[in-house]
């Protein structure tokens, strides 16, 4: 049984005694339990996420061109470094070894 259907369970008990009090502290309690399953929920995706992103920091190599590249990759993609560094995310480097993400971040934000 999880927290959720104990509260509902003991709700079910509580009416039967049509008490106000007793009725209000259920409410209260299954506000508190939907707030920790809610804030439950929030952290096991941040730890996925940091999960995720401390894994690819183990695999990236930082080259003196200003790219990065991550150990293992046989393609060996360029990804840029400023977006790594900022964000955690890996955007892929082209032909130009331009960003295509840092460059419409630059003209938005001088638009
Ligand atoms: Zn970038």
């Amino acid at each position: 049984m999880n927290i959720l259907d104990g509260v509902k369970n003991i709700s079910k008990i509580v009416r039967q005694y049509n008490d106000l009090e007793l009725n209000q502290q259920i409410i209260d309690l299954t506000q508190q339990a939907l707030d920790l399953i809610n804030e439950n929920v929030r952290l096991t995706q941040e730890n996925e996420e940091l999960k995720k992103a401390n894994d690819l920091e183990s695999r990236i190599i930082r080259h003196k061109d200003f790219y990065i590249t991550l150990r293992d990759d046989e393609q060996e993609i360029h990804y840029c470094t400023t977006c790594w560094g900022k964000d955690h995310k890996l955007i892929q480097l082209f032909d130009t070894d331009r960003c295509v993400e840092c460059e419409r971040k630059w003209r938005e934000a001088n638009r």
